[in-house]
C-alpha cells in the first residue's frame, strides 16, 4: 500500500527492498534566500492565481530530519540565482551545507555571466555531482553565448543539470522545451534531467527523452492533484513511461510543496499501479536506481 501520510514513507520504502529514496529535486538555500522564496510563495495567489501554502516551513535542521524520516538516503539541494554575480556564491554555499549534511549531495549551479565558465569548473573539480539550471527564475536564453562553455563542461564531464525550462507554473521569456532542444542539438550528449517532466508540455518532455540519449525528466510535482487541475497528465502517461523505465527519477520540489511528501510518492505509486509493465521494478527504477546512477551513488 503506498503511504497513506508521511509517517508511512519509511516503512513503505523499505517494504520496496529499497535502501532508501534519492531525491533529485530538494530546495535547501541561505537563509536570506529562503526567506524570499516563502515571501513569494505567501503571495501565490497574485503570482500563480492559486494559494500555495508551504508545507515544511519548518527550520533547516527540521528539514534536514524530516527528509531523513522520509528514509531519503541522498538527495540534491538544488540553487539557483535569479540575477548576475550570485552563483559562485551560491555554490560555495551549498558546498559547505553538503559537507555538513551527510544525505545532502554537493550541487552547483550558473548563470550566463563571463565568470560561469571558471566558476563552473571549479564546482566540477570541488566534486559537485549536479547542477541545476533555473530558466524561468533566471529569465535568461539557455543559448546564451555564455552558456555554451557551460553546457560543454557538464557534457564533457557527463554530469546531470537538472533544468526548468518548461512553461509551468509560469511561462518565462525564454521557457519552452523547443528553445531547450536547441541547446541538445549542440550538446547531444548532454546529461538534461527535465524538471517536472517539462509541464505543461509533458509529450514534448517525452519525446525529447527518445530523440536524446541524456535526457531525462524528474518527477517533481507531477500527477499530484494540485497540478493536474492545471496541468492535466496525457491519456497515455503510464504507457510512456514503461517504455523508458530507467529515464524518471525522484524530485519532490521539498520543502516548498502546498502537501505532504507523502502525496507526491503517491502519485508515482499510482502509476506503478496502473500499468502491468510498471510496478514495483518501476517503483524501484524512479525512487533509487536510476537518481543514485545520475548522481553517481553506488
Ligand atoms: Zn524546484
Amino acid at each position: 500500500m503506498p503511504p497513506g501520510s508521511d509517517a508511512e514513507v519509511a516503512a513503505w520504502v523499505r517494504d520496496l527492498g529499497l535502501p532508501g529514496l534519492v531525491d533529485l529535486h530538494v530546495h535547501f538555500l541561505p537563509e536570506r534566500v529562503l526567506a524570499k522564496v516563502w515571501a513569494y510563495f505567501d503571495h501565490a495567489s497574485a503570482n500563480y492565481g492559486v494559494d500555495w501554502p508551504i508545507h515544511y516551513r519548518t527550520s533547516e535542521p527540521e528539514r534536514v530530519e524530516s527528509l531523513r524520516a522520509f528514509g531519503v538516503r541522498a538527495f540534491a539541494p538544488l540553487v539557483y540565482p535569479h540575477k548576475p554575480g550570485m552563483a559562485a556564491w551560491l555554490n560555495d554555499w551549498v558546498r559547505a551545507f553538503a559537507a555538513e549534511v551527510p544525505e545532502a549531495v554537493t550541487t552547483a549551479t550558473f548563470f550566463p555571466e563571463p565568470e560561469a565558465e571558471t566558476y563552473v569548473r571549479q564546482a566540477i573539480e570541488a566534486g559537485a555531482r549536479c547542477f541545476k539550471s533555473h530558466v524561468q527564475v533566471g529569465d535568461f536564453d539557455p543559448r546564451d553565448e555564455l552558456l555554451r562553455p557551460v553546457w560543454g563542461q557538464l557534457a564533457d564531464a557527463d554530469l546531470p543539470v537538472i533544468v526548468h525550462c518548461g512553461h509551468g507554473p509560469l511561462p518565462g521569456t525564454h521557457t519552452g522545451l523547443d528553445v531547450f532542444e536547441e541547446v541538445l542539438r549542440e550538446h547531444p550528449r548532454l546529461v538534461a534531467v527535465i524538471a517536472h517532466a517539462g509541464m505543461p508540455e509533458y509529450d514534448h518532455a517525452l519525446r525529447l527523452v527518445r530523440r536524446w540519449p541524456g535526457v531525462h525528466l524528474d518527477t517533481t510535482m507531477v500527477g499530484v492533484e494540485f497540478t493536474t487541475t492545471l496541468s492535466p497528465l496525457p491519456k497515455d502517461w503510464t504507457a510512456q513511461l514503461a517504455d523508458l523505465p530507467d529515464r524518471i527519477a525522484l524530485g519532490t520540489d521539498f520543502p516548498n510543496i502546498p502537501y505532504s511528501y507523502a502525496e507526491q510518492l503517491r502519485a508515482i505509486a499510482g502509476w506503478a499501479e496502473s500499468d502491468d509493465r510498471l510496478g514495483a521494478d518501476f517503483l524501484r527504477s524512479v525512487l533509487h536506481d536510476t537518481p543514485a546512477r545520475l548522481l553517481g551513488l553506488s
